[in-house]
């Protein structure tokens, strides 16, 4: 039997190749993702058959940045790809099996087999970085429905005009997110800070940049109750680049919670590690 798989996560900015074995990545590398299509392509069919060489894989599960349907890559805001079925093409350069997934439905994933989302039958996954993804997990099972299920950033949320980084106006991404952070900490402090040093400066009794997170902790408890009462999950698993400072940003979010959802929900902050690649394995 082939224990050995490959994996890709592609980001906008970078993108890294490796090789799974029962649930850990084994080596792996990274480059820059390519902005033209042609580059894009060439690049990423000789990495994957580098860093597969003379090894025998069961497959290649692949994470990305766009929502994708069937395989098909459907409109990244940052890769050169539109419509482009990169499962089949991937499949015919590299003759093994191939799958394609969204890289907030792997988080999904990676936690289900790997992280809090064992507890659960149905979970929610945030990932909570400069944006917001998210992927849903029902009965155990990714619900993808067209591709751009768990799209959960862009619940409108609010009348304001702020803007997300696909030009909605007060989307849960334009007002909880990383990016919306930084800028609330501009507004407030009048200097822009990042959610790490806001929760160092709060503990030290900084009431400004307390007010800054507790702001946010407010509006990821609408766009949470949002969830909560459309799919009554188990759980909501907060992942992604602010993972270390959520801890500190739920304290008005769970307030908010219980004055709007109309079920309880358990909170939790993943602890898998490389989730994008570990839930691009388990695809295959
Ligand atoms: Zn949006």
């Amino acid at each position: 039997m082939i224990l050995i798989k490959a994996v890709v996560d592609i980001g906008g900015t970078k993108t890294e190749i490796g090789i799974e074995r029962k649930g850990e990545i084994i080596r792996s590398f990274k480059y820059h993702t390519p902005k033209t299509k042609k580059e894009f392509l060439t690049k990423l069919v000789q990495n994957v058959k580098l860093v597969i060489g003379k090894n025998k894989v069961k497959g290649l599960g692949v994470s990305v940045a766009s929502a994708v349907h069937n395989g098909t890559v459907l409109n990244p805001p940052n890769l050169p790809l539109r419509n482009f079925d990169l499962e089949d093409y991937l499949c015919k350069q590299l003759k093994i099996k191939v799958k394609v997934e969204n890289d907030a439905n792997c988080f999904a994933l990676a936690e289900l087999h790997y992280g809090h989302g064992k507890d659960y039958n149905n979970f929610v996954l945030v990932a909570l970085g400069t944006g917001i993804g998210g992927g849903i997990i029902i009965n155990k099972k990714l619900y993808n429905a067209k591709g751009s299920a768990g799209e959960i950033g862009h619940i409108p949320l609010s009348d304001s005009k702020q803007k997300c980084g696909l030009g909605h106006k007060g989307c849960f991404e334009a007002m909880a997110s990383g990016k919306a952070l930084v800028k609330l900490s501009k507004k407030i402090m009048g200097k822009e800070y990042k959610a790490f040093e806001l929760v160092n400066m709060s503990k030290k009794g900084n009431k400004k940049a307390g007010k800054v997170l507790s702001e946010i902790s407010g509006y990821l408890g609408i766009g949470f109750s949002s969830i909560v009462n459309i799919l009554n999950p188990d759980a909501i698993i907060i992942s992604g680049g602010l993972r270390d400072s959520a801890p500190y940003m739920l304290k008005e979010a769970k307030k908010v919670i219980k004055e709007k959802s109309m079920a309880k929900v358990d909170i939790k902050v993943s602890k898998v590690q490389r989730e994008a690649l570990l839930g691009a394995a388990t695809l295959i």
